[in-house]
């Protein structure tokens, strides 16, 4: 029982009823349990950040800057203990946990440059008064992550909301709590004012009813599933509070003619499974030129085939387990229904580990359109291909769904790369590459996948309010 909670400035145990477990995903074992938020913790919470909020918001934009610089270099200083956590909790490979931490304190790197460029802008007037639009913050916010990316994800909203001047009441994983609380941590070690930064954990439905309720609460960012998207965009909607939405994403993949498949073969693979294929930018549905369709298959199902799958904390591991057995039992569930469907199974299926919540990476020819893999995100490792004769049928399958975050191709020849760019349907689209996402380019889901924009100049600007002040100086 030993994750506590960042309350009004100090760290203390959750004094709700209901316990939380924490799982290892290498062993399906119980790690711990500790205790929910109670609706007393949440509102001390929510009180803390509106005091946290008047005093941080009057902190200077280049002291807020120095603060998050300083909150980067401890979250680097303790790279080891954080990544340890997310591997125990997530299951990740160490090494990709190492990613995840390095990237979170680029995050807050950006995000402290980003402070100092909040401008106000003067308009000139008609007569005699001055007209100036102010960029503000726009009050406490409330921040909802998920278990995929436990730090990086929470990074990228607290950093951005922590540059705008804004306060947060954040509530991580409950599946995933410990890496974020070293994160708090960090910031609050930094000079973060304790009183701006609260970490609540517990039951996500209460949690989240309660702070988007709340009258002191005044904007509201998630990342999560489309699904729980909506239900806060509807209870954020009753209360005309602003949010930010970072959903779900079924990233297709174009494989025009003449691409040498030596090359870019082991890129996807790589991509593909990174994470076990537990990420919203992750390439999920591939569509292939008949051309290159059966060596394309082949070298995709052998590279797969060749990663090392195993507990995250081992030496040479490249894959780890599923976060959580939902998602094994999900993910084993699309595979079956998929093979019933006809798809052709050439590598993966059935999970070979026992104990944890493992699933092989695996690949699956000729699947049909109407597949539940190829129309819902997969979200695990596997990977559903099918073929085409003309770049018209690609786009059309590639822009066919309401899912529209990533969207990734290859191809030799640069006017079917610059046609294909125009007409992807996704925030991020990546031509002969496959991206990350990194501090300072902007991702913003399109359709159903999110509302607004992550990363880049436009993150703070998501946390910041305009007023438009008109004065005259003599009555
Ligand atoms: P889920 O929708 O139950 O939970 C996803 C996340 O949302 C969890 O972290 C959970 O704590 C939180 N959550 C759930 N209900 C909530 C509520 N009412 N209020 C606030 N937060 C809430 O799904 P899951 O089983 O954990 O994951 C399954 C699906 O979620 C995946 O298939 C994927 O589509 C999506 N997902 C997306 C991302 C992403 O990075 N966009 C991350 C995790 C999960």
């Amino acid at each position: 029982m030993s994750i506590k909670q960042h309350i009004g400035g100090k760290w203390r145990l959750g004094r709700g009823r209901e316990l939380q477990s924490i799982w290892n995903p290498a062993t399906g074992e119980l790690v711990d349990q500790y205790p929910s938020a109670s609706v007393e913790d949440l509102s001390d919470a929510v009180a803390s950040a509106v005091r946290g909020f008047s005093a941080w918001s009057q902190v200077s934009a280049w002291e807020r800057g120095r603060i998050l610089e300083r909150a980067a270099a401890n979250i680097r200083q303790r790279l080891e203990q954080i990544a340890e956590a997310i591997t125990e909790e997530q299951g990740k490979p160490l090494s990709e946990s190492r990613t995840e931490v390095e990237r979170a304190a680029d995050f807050f790197v950006w995000a402290a440059g980003e402070a100092v460029r909040i401008y106000d802008r003067c308009i000139p007037a008609r007569s005699g008064e001055d007209q100036r639009v102010c960029h503000v913050p726009v009050g406490p916010v409330c921040a909802f992550t998920p278990w995929n990316y436990p730090v990086v994800l929470v990074a990228k909203k607290i950093a951005a909301a922590l540059a705008a001047g804004c306060a947060c009441v954040l509530k991580p994983s409950e599946e995933t709590p410990t890496a974020p609380t070293l994160l708090v941590r960090a910031c609050i070690d930094a000079g973060v004012n304790a009183q701006a930064l609260n970490l609540v954990l517990g039951n996500p439905s209460e949690i989240s009813e309660f702070l988007i309720s709340h009258s002191d609460i005044r904007k509201v960012t998630f990342t999560g599933s489309i699904s729980v998207g909506k239900l806060l965009a509807n209870q954020a909607a009753a209360y005309v509070k602003p949010i930010t939405l970072e959903l779900g994403g079924h990233a297709p993949v174009i494989v025009m003619p003449g691409c040498d498949l030596e090359q870019i073969v082991p890129q996807i693979v790589s991509k593909k499974f990174h994470n076990a294929g537990q990420a919203c930018i992750s390439p999920s549905r591939f569509f292939v030129h008949v051309d290159l369709h059966e060596a394309f298959v082949d070298a995709f199902a052998r590279g797969a085939n060749q990663i090392v799958v195993g507990p995250g904390h081992d030496k040479g591991v490249q894959m780890g387990p599923l976060a959580n057995a939902r998602r094994r039992e999900s993910v084993s569930e699309m595979i079956r229904s998929s093979l019933d469907s006809g798809a052709i199974l050439q590598t993966g299926g059935s999970a070979e580990l026992s104990g944890g919540f493992f699933v092989p990476p695996t690949v699956l020819d000729n699947v049909p359109s109407n597949a539940v893999v190829m129309r819902d995100e997969p979200f695990g490792p596997v990977a559903p291909v099918s073929s085409f004769r003309s770049l018209d049928e690609a786009l059309t399958k590639a822009n066919c769904l309401e899912y529209g975050l990533a969207a990734y191709a290859f191809s030799p020849d640069p006017k079917t790369q610059d046609e294909i760019a125009r007409r992807l349907e996704a925030g991020i689209v990546g031509i002969n590459c496959l991206p990350a996402h990194l501090p300072e380019l902007p991702l913003g889901g399109w359709k159903e996948s999110g509302l607004g924009v992550e990363g880049g100049a436009e993150a703070t600007q998501s946390y910041l309010r305009t007023k438009t002040i008109c004065r005259r100086r003599d009555v």
